[in-house]
């Protein structure tokens, strides 16, 4: 079945084409409000992998306040303009996109940060789920910048298996961390989005862009301040025992002699296996060229 017929089945897909969403995606944010009531209060958002622009719709239409600048929009592709929406092109996880959305915030906040970025999927979970979640701590890093304590952050999270660890690296930031899942947001989907309120930093936390998440720079050791753990380090066992990285002959100092013990718990499929078999056939030869081979591998193995 062609994709276009599956969407006409899709009741969200057909709802906002009748109200006038761009995606139907806009149902998610209006059922995460209905629940956790986003919008209350909310005067300045910025919608992060905001295209082709349903979640900016709905902002631009729920929140109060004046005139543009309300919202600040930012994906990789462009989108067709909106009122009382900045539009942003660009990459979040990239600095320069990172600082062209805090120039927008010089000297007042943001009540409400969303990013409901997805990359395009491999169908290799692993490679998929580890690149939402750099997109998620991309946009949180932004969220650092421009969030007003006590502000909210919802983000587009794929329920993977190393999904609790996003979520305690979202509990230092936030006081409320939950992980909501929309009704129009499909069952077979792993897609998910976290739901953090209370933006309150640790203390002595500074916002710094600099830091890893941005353009690729995964060095750790950059972390300073509330951030930085240092655990401890022990070495144990007495320092006279044998050194693990040294060879020491067969015959101990002791003067006991080297009897072979063969292996508790033997390999079962291990990856020499194939050799010692052609090696008991007197068929383990060194490679050659193929035009210098007298038998090949393929044919000794199938003798
Ligand atoms: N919320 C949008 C709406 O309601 O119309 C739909 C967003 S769509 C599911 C995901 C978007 O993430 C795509 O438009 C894609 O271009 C954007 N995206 C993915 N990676 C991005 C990145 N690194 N920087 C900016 N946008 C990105």
């Amino acid at each position: 079945m062609g994709r276009t017929s599956k969407d006409k089945r899709d009741v969200y897909y057909r709802l906002a084409k009748e109200n006038g969403w761009r995606a139907r995606s806009a149902f998610k944010l209006l059922q995460l409000d209905e629940e956790f009531h986003l919008f209350q209060g909310v005067t300045r958002a910025v919608d992060l992998c905001a295209a082709p622009g349903s979640w900016s719709q709905v902002l631009s239409q729920k929140i109060g306040g004046q005139g543009p600048g309300r919202v600040v929009a930012v994906d990789l592709q462009a989108m067709a303009p909106l009122p009382g929406v900045i539009q942003i092109q660009g990459d979040i996880t990239q600095l320069s996109t990172a600082k062209e959305i805090i120039q927008h915030f010089e000297g007042c906040h943001a009540d409400l940060v969303v990013c409901d970025g997805a990359p395009d999927v491999t169908g290799l979970h692993d490679v998929d789920e580890y690149m939402q979640a750099q997109l998620l701590l991309a946009a949180l890093n932004i969220a650092t910048h421009v969030l007003k304590p006590g502000g909210c952050f919802v983000a587009k999270i794929f329920r993977g298996r190393d999904v609790t660890l996003l979520y305690s690296q979202l509990r230092v930031f936030f006081s409320s961390v939950l992980c909501a899942k929309p009704r129009s947001s499909r069952n077979s989907s792993i897609e998910a989005f976290a739901v953090c309120r209370g933006y309150d930093p640790p203390e002595g936390f500074v916002a710094d862009l600099t830091k890893p998440l941005l353009d690729h720079s995964y060095d750790f050791n950059q972390l300073d301040g509330p951030t930085r753990i240092i655990v401890p380090f022990v070495t144990c066992g007495d320092l006279s025992a044998y050194d693990s990285d040294r060879s020491y002959p067969l015959n101990l100092q002791d003067g006991s002699e080297y009897k072979y013990t063969p292996p508790t718990q033997p390999p079962i499929s291990p990856p020499y296996q194939e050799a010692c078999t052609l090696k008991k056939k007197g068929q383990l030869a060194k490679e050659t060229h193929p035009q210098d081979c007298p038998i090949s591998r393929v044919d000794a193995l199938s003798q």
